[in-house]
C-alpha cells in the first residue's frame, strides 16, 4: 500500500516536494496543504517582474493548476493546518476534519516582521509576502503616486526600483548606516546606494519609521528625526520570522526555526521539514544555519524526497541568491562573515563588478554584479574550499578562470 505523505504549506518547498515524490509513481499518496488560494508559486516576481506587470499570474505557478490533480496529488488550498497530533500521526485543519498521515512535511515558510508603530494597522500600510499583497500593492502603485518603503533590505530595494519604473516617486526609509548591511559588505551598498538615487530614490540611511500618519487611511510616514513624508502608499519590507508555532506547539525542537539534521529531520523520524521554516546544519558553512532563498527550499525539499525514497544523502549546498534592482543582476554565493577580507573586482562605475569574500584566504562569498562568469566561478570555489591570492583575484587583467 502507497503511503501517505502530507505536506503542510504549499509554498515553493512544499510544492518542489509534491512534484518530486510525484515521480515515484504509486509508491506515495501525496496531500499538499496551503491555506494560501493560489496553487505553489514563486515570490521572487512578487518584489520584481509581477509588481511591474510584465509577467502574468499564471508564470509565477510552480507548474500549472491542473499539474496536481492530474499526478493524482490531492491539493487543498485555503486551509490551514491548525495541530499535530504526533502520537496519532494526525493533524487536524481549520474546518474542524482530522488527517492522518505516515509521514509529514512541514514547509510552513516566514511570515512578515511587522513594524511596531502607531497607524500601521491603516488601509495603505502593505507588505510583499504574497500575490494578494502585490495585487493590492499594484491597485495604487500608478504613475505619480507617493510611496513611503521601510526597510532597505532586498525586498525594499527591489520594490524601489520596480516602483520607480513603473513612475512612482519612492522613498526609502533605512534604520542601518547602509543598505543591504545583512547581507553585503560596504562597497555593493554603496553602490546600490549611488544607483538608486541616480534613479531619482529619496533614499534616507540611518532613519526609522517613527509613526504613520493618517484618519482612514496611510497618507504620511514621519521619520525618526520629525520629516514627514507623503505616502499613497506605505511598503513595509522589515524582514521575516519562520513560521514554527504548529511544530513548537507538537513538541518538535525549534530555535528560531523548526531544528531538523542534515537529511531534513525533524527530532520526530517521522516528521520531516524545509524550507525558510528550517534551522539546518550545512557542511560545506560548517555551522547550522536557516536560510530564506529559493536554493534552499527547492535543495531541502529534494533532500525530503530523496530520504523518502531511500536514495537519501546529507545536505551540503552552496547557499545562493541573486536579486534585481533596475538592470543590475546580482548574483550571490556562499555566506560570508562580517569580518571576511573583502576582494573587489572590477570599477563599480561600469555598473559591471564582483566582490568576493575570503577567511585565511578561502573563498567564503561572492556577489557578482552583472557578471555572470564571476558568481559561477565564486560558487563553485566555496563549495570547494579553495584559497585564492586576494592579488590576483582583484587584477581583471587575469581572467577569473585562471586566477
Ligand atoms: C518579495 C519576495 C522576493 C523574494 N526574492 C527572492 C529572490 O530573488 N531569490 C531567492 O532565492 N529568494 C527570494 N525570496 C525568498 C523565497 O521566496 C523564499 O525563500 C521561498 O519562498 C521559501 O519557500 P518556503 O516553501 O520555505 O516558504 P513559502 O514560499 O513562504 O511557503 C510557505 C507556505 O506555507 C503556508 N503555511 C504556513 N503555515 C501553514 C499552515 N499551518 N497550514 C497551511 N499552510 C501554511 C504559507 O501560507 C505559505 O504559503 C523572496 C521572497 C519574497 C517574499
Amino acid at each position: 500500500m502507497s503511503e501517505h505523505i502530507v505536506i503542510v504549506g504549499a509554498g515553493h518547498a512544499g510544492g518542489t516536494l509534491a512534484v518530486q515524490l510525484a515521480r515515484a509513481k504509486d509508491r506515495f499518496r501525496i496531500t499538499l496543504i496551503g491555506e494560501e488560494a493560489w496553487p505553489p508559486y514563486e515570490r521572487p516576481p512578487l518584489s520584481k517582474q509581477f509588481l511591474m506587470g510584465d509577467v502574468p499570474l499564471e508564470k509565477t505557478f510552480l507548474r500549472p493548476e491542473t499539474f496536481y490533480a492530474d499526478k493524482g496529488i490531492d491539493l487543498r488550498l485555503g486551509t490551514q493546518v491548525t495541530a499535530i497530533d504526533r502520537t496519532a500521526r494526525s493533524l487536524t485543519l481549520s474546518g474542524g476534519e482530522t488527517l492522518s498521515y505516515d509521514k509529514l512535511a512541514l514547509c510552513t515558510g516566514t511570515r512578515v516582521r511587522e513594524i511596531p508603530v502607531v497607524g500601521r494597522d491603516l488601509p495603505g500600510v502593505h507588505y510583499i509576502r504574497t500575490i494578494d499583497d502585490t495585487q493590492a500593492i499594484r491597485t495604487v502603485a500608478r504613475e505619480g503616486a507617493k510611496v513611503v518603503i521601510a526597510g532597505g533590505g532586498y525586498i525594499g530595494l527591489e520594490a524601489a526600483a520596480a516602483l520607480r519604473k513603473m513612475g512612482c516617486e519612492v522613498t526609502v526609509i533605512e534604520m542601518m548606516d547602509r543598505v543591504m548591511a545583512r547581507a553585503v559588505a560596504e562597497p555593493v551598498s554603496r553602490f546600490y546606494e549611488a544607483a538608486h538615487r541616480a534613479e531619482g530614490v529619496n533614499l534616507l540611511l540611518e532613519t526609522g519609521v517613527a509613526e504613520i500618519g493618517g484618519t482612514d487611511r496611510a497618507t504620511h510616514v514621519v521619520d525618526s528625526h520629525g520629516h514627514l513624508h507623503p505616502a499613497d502608499l506605505v511598503l513595509v519590507g522589515i524582514g521575516v520570522v519562520p513560521v514554527v508555532e504548529l511544530a513548537e506547539a507538537a513538541g518538535l525542537a525549534t530555535d528560531d526555526g523548526i531544528i531538523v539534521d542534515s537529511r531534513a529531520r525533524t527530532s520526530d523520524p517521522d516528521i520531516f521539514a524545509a524550507g525558510d521554516c528550517t534551522r539546518h546544519p550545512n557542511r560545506i558553512l560548517g555551522r547550522d544555519v536557516r536560510l530564506e532563498s529559493v536554493q534552499n527550499a527547492v535543495d531541502q525539499a529534494r533532500c525530503i524526497a530523496n530520504e523518502l525514497s531511500d536514495k537519501g544523502a546529507d545536505y551540503a549546498e552552496v547557499p545562493w541568491f541573486w536579486s534585481d534592482q533596475f538592470d543590475l543582476k546580482m548574483q550571490m554565493a556562499g555566506l560570508p562573515a562580517p569580518d571576511d577580507q573583502v576582494v573587489v573586482r572590477g570599477e563599480p562605475s561600469t555598473r559591471s563588478f564582483s566582490v568576493f569574500y575570503l577567511r585565511d584566504g578561502r573563498v567564503t562569498g561572492v556577489n557578482a554584479i552583472n557578471v555572470g562568469s564571476d558568481y559561477v566561478r565564486g560558487r563553485k570555489w566555496i563549495g570547494e574550499g579553495r584559497d585564492v591570492d586576494s592579488v590576483r583575484l582583484a587584477n581583471t587583467e587575469i581572467p577569473i578562470k585562471e586566477v
